[in-house]
């Protein structure tokens, strides 16, 4: 019995994100040197990055379970 341990969903999701570029949403700048800040609770992530130009926080929110 092969039992060979796929990668989840939310952990493709989560490699999508962390390859996304972060481009804040309000005034186009794109943070190449930004991260997610990621916080994990209660079945669900939540991915923010703060632009550091306008200060315009992005979130998205994953959840798994
Ligand atoms: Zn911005």
């Amino acid at each position: 019995m092969a039992t060979r341990e796929a990668r989840s969903p939310f952990d493709r999701l989560r490699k999508h994100y962390e390859e996304t570029t972060l481009r804040c949403p309000e005034c186009g700048y794109v943070d190449d040197d930004g991260e997610w800040r990621v916080t994990a609770r209660g079945g669900q992530v939540n991915y923010q990055h703060i632009c550091p130009r306008c200060d315009a926080i992005d979130t998205r929110v994953l959840k798994y379970g």
